[in-house]
């Protein structure tokens, strides 16, 4: 009877694992803040993508981790360049699987941060128009390579407009846009920054991210965001901001995703490895809380163990 009036389901079609892409070959590097998770070459991301698709999980979404990073995150718009490689190899031998791919320079400059630092009066800070032109660079060498749907991830004003009208102009019109449009300044991604290497090395992104305080403030970023041609929003983190996630359900009509970032993962792994809660049991329980509250899929490092269970 359970089962016939549950209003709330999981199913691993609404999960997206995040894959973190290094160089090298046969690399499994294990992420220790994210235990079992580890940072893969593209061809041992090519053998996980082939389970993932085995599991039925919904896709895949890719971050790089550059040979090497410069003040320009000259990686990040390379074609050459670590995800735009994993693109091309994934979509080549695991042609079923969904792809999708950040954008964002975090990942690609040597200071950390998302995008152009310019000196200021007092301190530098991101030039949000010039990094613009980065992110629109990087998400058309992503389309080029085969990524089925772009998600920039950055949060400088005006990015998703300048994204589209980038992939418009190389004939992408059909490659969809999902924005980070509620990315809130969290100390939950802290585990995330080992896994990236992406620690801003001064300062921090509360200048671009949002203040945890405002729920009002990301219903508007998500407005903005659709208006420049967003086809999908996401919130994140997950489950500290279930009401804003309900809020934009309730708000917005398009697909809406939540992020249930590293640091939701690990305090549940960690508090299972000390025998505290059931993993299994925390684990459903959170991705249901984050589909009852009204996202459509799950970016998750739970995906293969809950698609797993889900059978
Ligand atoms: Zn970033």
């Amino acid at each position: 009877m359970r089962r016939l009036v549950r209003e709330t389901s999981l199913d691993p079609a609404n999960f997206v694992l995040p894959l973190f892409i290094c160089p090298g070959e046969g690399v499994r590097r294990p992420i220790t803040s994210m235990p079992p998770q580890c940072q893969l070459s593209v061809d041992t991301a090519v053998e996980e993508c082939r389970e993932i698709l085995s599991l039925g999980i919904g896709g895949v979404i890719l971050f790089g981790l550059p040979e090497s990073k410069d003040e320009m995150a000259s990686g990040a718009y390379d074609d050459d360049g670590i995800v735009q490689r994993a693109i091309r190899a994934i979509k080549r031998e695991v042609p079923g699987l969904l792809v999708i791919t950040d954008v964002c320079n975090c990942e690609y400059t040597s200071h950390g941060h998302c995008g152009l630092i310019v000196q200021g009066d007092v301190d530098g800070y991101v030039d949000n128009d010039a990094t613009l032109q980065w992110l629109a660079k990087s998400a058309v060498s992503h389309a080029r390579a085969g990524a089925d749907i772009v998600a920039p991830s950055d949060m400088m004003d005006g990015r998703v407009g300048a994204i589209r009208e980038a992939l418009d102009g190389q004939g992408f019109i059909k490659v969809p846009i999902l924005s980070y449009a509620a990315k809130f300044a969290s100390v939950f991604y802290g585990p995330f920054r080992e896994a990236a290497e992406s620690t801003p090395q001064f300062g921090d992104r509360r200048s671009y991210q949002m203040d945890p305080a405002n729920a009002r403030e990301a219903m508007r970023e998500m407005e903005l965001d659709l208006a420049e041609g967003a086809d999908m929003l996401m919130v994140k983190p997950a489950m500290p901001y279930l009401d804003v996630i309900r809020d934009a359900r309730d708000r917005f009509d398009v697909p809406l995703a939540a992020y249930q970032v590293s640091g939701e993962y690990s305090m549940i792994m960690a508090a299972a490895a000390n025998g505290w809660i059931d993993r299994e049991r925390a684990m459903m329980e959170s991705l249901t809380s984050i589909r009852r509250a009204g996202a459509d899929f799950v970016i998750t490092y739970f995906a293969k163990p809950a698609a797993a269970l889900l059978g």
